[in-house]
């Protein structure tokens, strides 16, 4: 019988790959997608840890299903209701005692086991909770993914890597996920060349830790992130390849010179720092000084002049001064970001800095995020007026928000849009930029511009 599964997302693109998959293993089983919670047998929750408020959502979102699951079972429908992510790993328990009406609970290395789960808990065996870091991989025990995911199957996520070591003072993630796990390369590149039978024209390699991938290669020796992009470019028909979240102590002379000799990998890159103070960084545990970063920069740069950057920065770890935040805004400045990703610093219980005296007042982290941010908005404004005139090879994916538009992405991440016939998607074509806009880009074709 055809059972109905809504699965709700929260958080990164690793999650929104894990929920496909979620998906993927639940389909032997006899699961479709659902319209909403009302209409399925089975509701995931898969969720984030990362920044603040992620239990508060949870249970308030727990409320609202728990209505559900009653309503459908006075109607005499069952409905089996799980918790997944790094919220469920780092707080199973007290889920299961907040909300015993909650089925399972398991954490993000226990995909695989879902269908049991699933099966134990159809069996009202009582809850099922699993949320422990297996010594295998679960990478070893998915299904193939049937297809890529995003923009109309054309750019598709794969994770190759899981977990991290690192320890960042103010990070939940190597709690949550676990010890750092690298993929293989055989199973990455069959997956990579499914993806692309499938139609994907563009594949983002994704990790906690991505240049941090050492998975086995055909040898059964360890290889690097640049080694797996090189085997990823020679597959026919693959025309894109990014990679995210990298750290900068990962960035190896090999992936450098990547960014130069593969045309497949894209002349843009996700680099967080966090910070521009070298006392801040050490308090964090980052292991590596503003200096190192720069010195970095330069050398991408050296390899690929284009390279756009992007980061994530947060402002009032604690004890972080007023002129430590304006050492991050100096670093800004010296680089020059296409786009980032900035954060006010929040306590994650369990984590080294939430215990750390100096917490910065509300107030405070408020400011310094607003003045941070003005700052990248206006880094970010400049780098997209700076293409308008440029021609840039733009992948379409689909449609446009207006009539007789489409759109895609420039090699610089920038959505551009443009009046063009809708077999153009799934083409990379160039598209001269005729104006820059707060976060995309608008221009014409040659063709337009012929007929204009
Ligand atoms: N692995 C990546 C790295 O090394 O930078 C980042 C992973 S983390 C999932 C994504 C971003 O969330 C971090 O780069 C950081 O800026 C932000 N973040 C993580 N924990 C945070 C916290 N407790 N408060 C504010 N921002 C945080
Ligand atoms: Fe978290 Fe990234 Fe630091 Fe790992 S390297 S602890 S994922 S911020």
């Amino acid at each position: 019988m055809k059972k109905r599964l809504h699965v709700v997302t929260w958080g990164c693109q690793m999650n929104v790959y894990d929920s496909a998959r979620m998906a993927d293993v639940l389909s032997p089983l006899g699961y479709g997608p659902a319209d909403g919670p009302e209409d399925a047998d089975m509701v995931i929750l898969n969720t984030c840890h990362i920044r603040e408020r992620a239990s508060e959502k949870l249970f308030s979102e727990l409320g609202r299903l728990r209505l559900v699951k009653q309503a459908r079972a006075e109607q005499g429908n069952a409905t089996i209701l799980a918790v997944a992510g790094c919220v469920a790993q780092a707080e199973g328990k007290e889920i299961l005692a907040r909300a015993p009406y909650v089925d399972i609970v398991l954490g993000p290395q226990t995909y695989h086991r879902l269908p049991e789960m699933v099966a134990q808990a159809a069996r009202a065996a009582g809850a099922v909770i699993d949320t422990d870091f297996p010594a295998e991989s679960k990478f070893d025990f998915l299904p193939d993914l049937a297809a890529p995911q995003t923009e109309g199957g054309l750019t598709a996520f794969l994770t190759i890597q899981e977990g991290c070591d690192k320890f960042c003072s103010f990070c939940v993630v190597p709690y949550t996920r676990g010890a750092e796990a690298s993929r293989p390369a055989a199973s990455v590149l069959a997956e990579a060349r499914r993806m692309v039978q499938a139609g994907a024209r563009e594949i983002t390699l994704l990790g906690q830790n991505v240049n941090a991938w050492h998975g086995e290669g055909p040898n059964g020796t360890p290889q690097t992130l640049g080694w797996l992009l090189r085997a990823l470019a020679e597959i026919p028909g693959l025309l894109r390849l990014r990679y995210t979240t990298s750290h900068p102590r990962d960035m190896d002379d090999d992936l450098i010179a990547a960014h130069a000799e593969v045309k497949q990998v894209m002349p843009f890159l996700h680099l967080p720092v966090q910070s521009g103070s070298d006392r801040i960084l050490a308090a964090m545990n980052r292991k590596h000084t503003a200096d190192d970063y720069l010195r970095l920069i330069e050398k991408l740069r050296a390899a690929r002049p284009d390279l756009a950057l992007s980061s994530d920065f947060i402002v009032g770890h604690p004890g972080e001064t007023e002129a430590e935040f304006e050492a991050t805004l100096g670093l800004i400045r010296a680089v020059g970001f296409s786009q980032a990703f900035s954060f006010k610093y929040s306590p994650r219980p369990g984590t080294p800095a939430a215990g750390a005296p100096g917490q910065i007042p509300e107030a405070e982290k408020d400011r310094r995020l607003y003045a941070l941010q003005d700052l990248l908005r206006a880094q970010q404004a400049d780098f997209n007026r700076r293409c308008v005139g440029l021609t840039l090879p733009v992948l379409i994916t689909g449609p446009g928000r207006h009539d007789g538009q489409v759109a895609g992405r420039s090699p610089y991440l920038q959505p551009v849009h443009f009046i063009g016939p809708k077999n153009l998607i799934g083409q990379e074509i160039p598209v001269t930029i005729e104006a820059a806009h707060t976060n995309s880009l608008s221009g014409a074709t040659l063709k337009e511009k012929a007929c204009a």
